[in-house]
């Protein structure tokens, strides 16, 4: 819902493109062959396969998450993004888990500066419906039944080199700082409200 330039201030418009039409497109056609020679009903939610990923290929893994974690990822962001979650109950939410939104924020972007090598940063929502943060390598997310941290995804960050490379460079803490100011939280706290 909005052009791939209309998040410069925090990502330029070609790391937008090559990242939607190059990355992101290879997960979606890949998973459609892994879930074609593996019998996987397309029609049927993709969590249903995450939540038991360990039964099926690398192939379903990468590419399953990969697809979910990057249709999750576009929705996150906005050219109006940026800001905090006033007078919602994800606010509430966050600074009961967290404190303050700062230490959220604090804690949220360590998760991704930490992350070695690929992977993503995540804000999700535990067994108890408890708020936590944490990641996961490569394209594995909490919906996955190998995954080391377990729940529903909120909010995802991606900090694959593709998705900051050509801006930032190794500077992967800017980039961080940086997509702050476009995260769409009318669509984070909708989601988060759907799952309680
Ligand atoms: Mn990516």
């Amino acid at each position: 819902p909005y052009t791939y330039s209309s998040l410069d201030r925090s990502i330029d418009g070609t790391t937008m493109e090559i990242h939607y039409t190059k990355h992101a497109a290879a997960y979606a056609t890949n998973l459609q062959d892994a879930a074609k020679s593996e019998g996987v009903d397309t029609k049927k939610p993709l969590e249903d396969v995450l939540g038991r990923i360990s039964k099926f290929s690398a192939k379903m893994r990468n590419n399953g998450g990969g697809h979910y974690n990057h249709e999750l990822f576009w929705k996150s962001l906005s050219p109006s993004g940026g800001g905090k979650p006033e007078g919602t109950k994800l606010m509430a939410a966050i600074e009961s888990s967290f404190s303050s939104f700062d230490s959220f924020k604090t804690e949220f972007s360590d998760a991704g500066k930490n992350r070695f090598g690929s992977g993503w940063a995540w804000l999700f929502l535990d067994g108890d419906k408890k708020l936590r943060i944490g990641s996961t390598p490569n394209q594995d997310n909490p919906l996955m039944d190998v995954s080391e941290i377990k729940g529903l995804p909120v909010l995802g960050l991606d900090v694959w080199e593709h998705a900051y490379y050509l801006r930032y460079q190794n500077k992967r803490a800017d980039y961080i700082n940086a997509w702050w100011n476009v995260v769409n939280w009318g669509y984070i706290q909708n989601r988060y409200e759907t799952q309680l």
